[in-house]
Parts: structure tokens; sequence; C-alpha cells
């Protein structure tokens, strides 16, 4: 058979896409302008797609940091640090990182799907137990497809599901470790931490929380859904990116477990890969920098979040259970999804569409998500296209007819 033929029914629908110029999964922006603002050919675009929480991409002093970097170490190590060693930028960032999170040891990975794989495919042995939560990231997924753990699916955001599944457990030889995020990046919904810790506590489980939308989004000091919920001591290892809030690429584990830095030599997606440029680093350092010292930034995320969303749920859009910077608007069929889509781009607005597997319940979504770098009024533009191609596409009713008295 030929190779690809296992392929036809995907290779069909991508070809459907491309055929009528309106593929979501294939977009290139000519220039980025801003953190918000990007042009493909002469059309201005306003990004409302792109996880800059923080709208960190441009900032001056991130840039600079970069560009020092690599002015003194060069533009890449050309190798894992465990064969080619470390620069004095890596050891500094994972410093940084601990300090962040008060915990003892820091580990940077190249992206945040490798810290994912590289944690869960090692921590869990072969006679261990992964609970993952059913909307668990691919990188959670693959990473327990890596190891040799057995794994126990729970249903989303359900303690009681999960409770009952280390019941089942109870007798089974073997560590138990759960795996859930902060925010979810499909529906934008939080995890019930405090609810899940207890659990943990209760059938003496590991528990490991990806904080990859909710770094610098939640928690009175922007470290995410731990901190938040207050229960930073119940998360044995908390997974992060470089690649949302910190606007930049990498990822990273932080936890106060003796014996961590043995990850090191035994965690393959750690070992056999290069490490992140100087540059790279001396951005994410910088930028973290920022997240810590400008409240403000989260502050005013929070706001803008707010005001999409529930100017989205105002119109009717069915978004997701709560207010976040993920705000997804669900769609009734993945057509609908690329139209609307489609339009919206025509109009010059960027957001994302997201259909199973990556979602949950087979939903067909039109994910946007907002920055603290957006204006109000681009907000309320965004709000506007919306209102135009909803009614067009009867996703919303129209709106209603004002009579003068
Ligand atoms: N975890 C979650 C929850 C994510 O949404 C993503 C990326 N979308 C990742 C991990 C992977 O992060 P990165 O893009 O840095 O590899």
């Amino acid at each position: 058979m030929p190779l690809f033929d296992k392929f036809a029914s995907m290779a069909a629908a991508y070809d459907r896409l491309e055929s009528i110029k309106s593929n979501p999964f294939n977009v290139a922006f000519d220039r980025v302008l801003s953190p918000t603002e990007a042009q493909i050919g002469n059309r201005h675009i306003l990004l409302l797609g792109t996880n800059n929480y923080l709208g960190l991409t441009y900032d001056p002093a991130v840039i600079a940091k970069a560009v020092e970097a690599i002015e003194t170490f060069g533009t890449g190590t050309t190798g894992s640090r465990i064969a080619n060693g470390s620069y004095d930028g890596h050891g500094r960032l994972e410093r940084e990182l601990a300090d962040f999170y008060g915990r003892k040891h820091a580990m940077v990975f190249s992206t945040g799907y490798q810290a994912n794989a590289g944690i869960i495919s090692t921590l869990a042995g072969k006679n261990d137990h992964l609970l993952l939560d059913a909307d668990c990231h691919a990188s959670i997924y693959d990473g327990s497809r890596l190891g040799q753990a057995q794994v126990t699916r729970f249903r989303h955001n359900d303690p009681d599901d999960l409770a009952n599944r280390l019941r089942r457990l109870a007798d089974t030889p073997g560590d138990k470790i759960i795996v859930v995020e902060g925010i979810y990046s499909m529906l934008g919904d939080a995890a019930p931490l405090r609810e899940f810790a207890q659990v943990k506590r209760e059938w003496g489980a590991y528990l490991i929380v990806d904080e990859a939308h909710s770094l610098g989004v939640l928690g009175e000091t922007g470290r995410g859904l731990a901190e938040a919920d207050d229960v930073e001591a119940d998360v044995d290892f908390i997974v992060g990116t470089f690649s949302k809030s910190l606007g930049g690429v990498g990822g990273f584990c932080v936890s106060d477990m003796d014996g961590f830095d043995i990850l090191r030599v035994v965690s393959r997606p750690y070992m056999f890969t290069a490490s992140l440029p100087p540059g790279v680093i001396a951005a994410a350092s910088e930028a973290l920098h920022q997240l810590r010292t400008r409240p403000g930034l989260r502050h005013r995320l929070i706001e803008n979040a707010r005001r999409f969303y529930d100017g989205l749920s105002a119109l009717g859009f069915t978004v997701g259970p709560e207010p976040s910077p993920v705000v997804s608007a669900v769609m009734p069929d993945p057509e609908t999804a690329f139209a609307f889509w489609t339009q919206l781009l025509q109009a010059g607005l960027y957001t994302n569409v997201s259909l199973p597997p990556a979602t949950p319940k087979g939903l067909a979504l039109l994910r946007s998500s907002v920055s603290a770098a957006h204006t109000f009024d681009q907000i309320d533009h965004a709000l506007g296209l919306f209102a135009e191609v909803g009614r067009a596409l009867d996703i919303i009713l129209p709106a209603p007819v004002r009579k003068a008295v």
C-alpha cells in the first residue's frame, strides 16, 4: 500500500481547504508589527489567536537581552547540555525559575512539549500508574506513551472520578501520579485544583500540574493556578512553557523533591536534543523578570479577557465555562468553523480553528486568545466582527431592531 494512503481522508479535507484558500492550519504572516498586529499581503490583521498573554514578544528589554546574548554567545549551543555543555544562562534561568516558584529545583527543556514528555515518561516507571485528565494536552499523552507506566484517564475536571479510579488501584503496586492542567487550552476552563489536591493527599498520590496557560495569568504573583488556589504545597511538580506568557520558546519543570536532578541523565527528551540557544534563554529570563515586576500586565490581561468573554456571551455565542484569556466560541460543525474563521480573516481578524481530537467532546471551536497588549478598542472591534459574521452565518440572533419612541 502506498505509504501515504492512510492519510487519504485527511489529505482530501486539507486539499479542499487549500483549494478554497481558507486553510487555518497554513497561515503565513508577511509581517508581524506588534504583539497584536500583523500583515498578510496588504491586509492589516488584528491578532487574536497567539497565546501572547502578556504581549512580551516586542518588549524592548527582552529584545535587548536576547540580542546581547546572541552577540556574546552566538546563535546556538549546537548540542545537548549533557553532551555539549551548558552556557551560563541555562543555570541562571533555572535558579530564577526555582526562586520564582520558591522551589529547590528547576530544569529547563527545549519546549513545553518536551518538558511534559521528559517529566512524565521518566517519573512514571513500568509498575507505576499515570492518572491523566481526559482533556490533557497531547504532550502529556505523548509523554505517557514514551514511558512504560499504566495509563488511566479520568473524566475532565472530575475529582470524584479520579478518587474512584485511585480506589480501584489501591491494592495495585506502584506509585500513582496524577496529571492535570491549570487552565485548559481549548475552552479556557481551570482545574478544580483544591479538590484534586485533597484526593491526592487522601490516596497518597503525586501531583503534576501543567501551568502552560496559567503562568503569568493566575495567582497573586502570576505563578498560576496552584498559587491562586493556595495548594502549591500539594503540587509535587509544576510544568510550564516559555511560549505563551513569556513570549519565547522553551519549557521547564520545578519541584521540591529530593533527587530531582537525576532527571538530567535519565530523561530522554532532555538528554537527546539540543539545549535552548543563548538568545532564547536570555529572552525567557528577562520576560520572567517582566512578569514578576509588572503585575499590571496580568491585571490588564484579566480585564481584557473578561471584556471579550462577556462580550461574546452577551452576543449569544456559546463560550467556555468561565472567563479566561482563552475564549472559544462553539461552532455547530467544522465547516461552519472554517467559514467563520475565513470571514473573520477577510475582515482582518486572526483567530484559531480547533477541531477534534484536540478539542473536548468532539467540539468544533473558534478559539481566541486575548493579550494584555490588546486595547479595549481592539477587543470591541473584534466583538463587532464576531457579531457581524455570527449573524451572517446564523449562529447568533439578528441584532434587535431599536425603535424610537
Ligand atoms: N501544555 C499545554 C497545556 C499546551 O497547551 C502546550 C502548547 N499548546 C504545551 C504544553 C506545549 O508547549 P510548547 O508549545 O512550549 O511546546
